[in-house]
């Protein structure tokens, strides 16, 4: 028998909550589904609220394309006045809140076909990204279920939940449902590029047994929606991932116009830098750094950044990254090959091309691109280190610099220095090191010898800290607790 602390993580996360088991998209049954989704009527989207909305309308596009979705209704000062007057805690029990949400997260893994599509469409997403986002959603919603139903705190009251577009269904999830569990009402404003997917979700958390006036969904703009929740006294909790920047803004509206002490939960950007040194296996390294740096087109807050590999193996590994790089394709987000897809819009196209054409005599290697759509080419650039970078590049870019095998803890001290901290990786073969190099650094998310994007729920609780966000980590076990009035009880057990 073994001994308990090792049956600890079973009962913890065995018993009473399983990770989603994905999609098999070599299946085709599940292809067949997925495809016949493909062309899933995208309805026109209006607030959710209790009482009749007011907007102006305005088009989402898909980004590979450019071609019209959906209209949307951005919600108005008024309705969101109106919908925090009409907003009402969840006082069902505990454990009739944790059975909706594990409803919810059976509803979101039956419609899978529409939410590829729409995440496809309207996000740019490749299938491969839809199904760990959509994977990701449905364990956050389960993970807090669990998590919510054995710890009797009391709610705080409205709770406000601004979500970004990159994860325009898992983090938009997870935000609204560890907040639901602690028995909050939540008024959820999706980011403007992203309403379609959040009106599906949030239709399958009503469907599942959250009342309206539980759950309030405005598609709006951060100026209008998000100003307004930030500066409303009746709101007693914000939750957002986003930009550093907006944060910092978010964070001013509360502390002029709310009650003192008002949480804001906050998960924001990050440089997020990555060691490899001369004992590291490089085939393993370079798989890493690539998916680190592409994946998702570089959209990810947890995204690689700036790479420092050693300079005794540097001409070998750059040319094995330049190796890599080549082999990716870049296409139509529902084709089963692309493994990068286009960037959000126009806008941050222009952006990181901007960026890149400022720094050309810095390029190593840059892929070509897509003529048609806001793809942006994979690019390696060549730097002296990340203080060069002077600020988060949201696309498919790594920056390189080289390092001598004496200058680790130079390394480590300029990584700390930027500020940020959020995910770092290192890839070494020395024992002692992963040690003094994980103390040393000040990141929430430290990944040895694999990338360092995609957290795992449950057991890669994700966050950072400094410039990088606030705490405490989604998918860990003091996430929901954050959404219970400070004088709440303390958590059983
Ligand atoms: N949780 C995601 C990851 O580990 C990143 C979230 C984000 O980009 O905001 O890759």
């Amino acid at each position: 028998k073994a001994p308990a602390s090792l049956l600890a993580p079973a009962d913890l996360y065995g018993a009473s909550r399983r990770n989603s088991a994905g999609f098999d998209l070599s299946d085709e049954q599940t292809l067949a589904r997925i495809n016949a989704a493909r062309d899933v009527a995208l309805a026109d989207v209006v607030p959710l609220t209790v009482r009749e909305p007011s907007g102006t309308v305005q088009d989402v596009t898909n980004p590979a394309t450019g071609a019209r979705l959906a209209t949307v209704m951005m919600a108005d000062a008024d309705t969101t006045t109106r919908a925090i007057e009409d907003a009402r805690p969840w006082d069902a029990p505990a454990a009739d809140r944790s059975a909706v949400l594990r409803r919810a997260a059976d509803l979101y893994e039956e419609n899978f076909g529409p939410i590829f599509a729409i995440l496809a469409k309207e996000a740019g997403k490749t299938l491969a990204d839809a199904v760990a986002e959509l994977r990701e959603a449905v364990d956050f919603l389960r993970y807090y279920a669990a998590e919510g139903e054995t710890n009797p705190g009391a709610p705080r009251g409205i709770i406000g939940a601004i979500s970004p577009w990159n994860f325009p269904l898992a983090i938009f999830t997870g935000q609204i449902a560890a907040a639901l569990m602690a028995g909050n009402a939540v008024i959820a404003k999706p980011a403007e590029a992203t309403p379609i997917i959040a009106t599906l979700g949030v239709r399958l958390m009503h469907q599942a047994g959250v009342p309206l006036a539980a759950l309030q969904l405005l598609p709006g703009r951060g100026g209008v929606v998000g100003a307004a929740l930030s500066a409303d006294p009746r709101v007693r909790g914000l939750v957002f991932t986003g930009s550093t920047a907006t944060a910092q803004t978010i964070a001013r509206s509360m502390a002029a116009n709310l009650a003192p002490g008002t949480p804001l939960i906050a998960e924001t950007g990050g440089l997020n830098a990555m060691i490899v040194d001369s004992t590291a296996l490089p085939e393993q390294a370079v798989r890493d750094i690539v998916n680190g740096a592409f994946r998702s087109a570089g959209q990810r807050c947890s995204a690689l950044r700036c790479l420092y590999v050693q300079e005794d193996i540097a001409p070998h590994v750059i040319e094995m990254i330049r190796g890599a790089m080549d082999e990716l394709v870049l296409g139509d987000p529902w084709d089963l090959a692309t493994d990068v897809g286009p960037v959000i819009d126009t806008r941050a196209r222009d952006d990181i091309a901007g960026y890149v054409a400022a720094n050309g005599n810095r390029v190593i290697h840059r892929l070509d691109a897509p003529a048609q759509g806001t793809f942006v080419p994979p690019t390696m650039l060549r730097v002296g280190g990340i203080g060069d970078l002077d600020r988060e590049i949201f696309g498919p870019v790594l920056h390189v610099a080289t390092f001598r095998g004496d200058e680790l803890d130079r390394v480590v001290a300029e990584i700390n220095a930027r500020g940020f901290g959020l995910t770092f990786g290192l890839h070494t073969r020395i024992d002692s090191r992963v040690q003094e190099v994980s103390d040393a650094i000040h990141v929430g998310n430290i990944y040895v010898n694999r990338n360092q994007i995609g957290a795992v729920v449950g057991s890669q609780p994700f966050g950072g800290e400094g410039l990088s966000g606030t705490g405490p980590k989604a998918g860990g076990p003091c996430y929901v607790p954050r959404f219970f009035a400070p004088d709440a009880p303390p958590a059983a057990g």
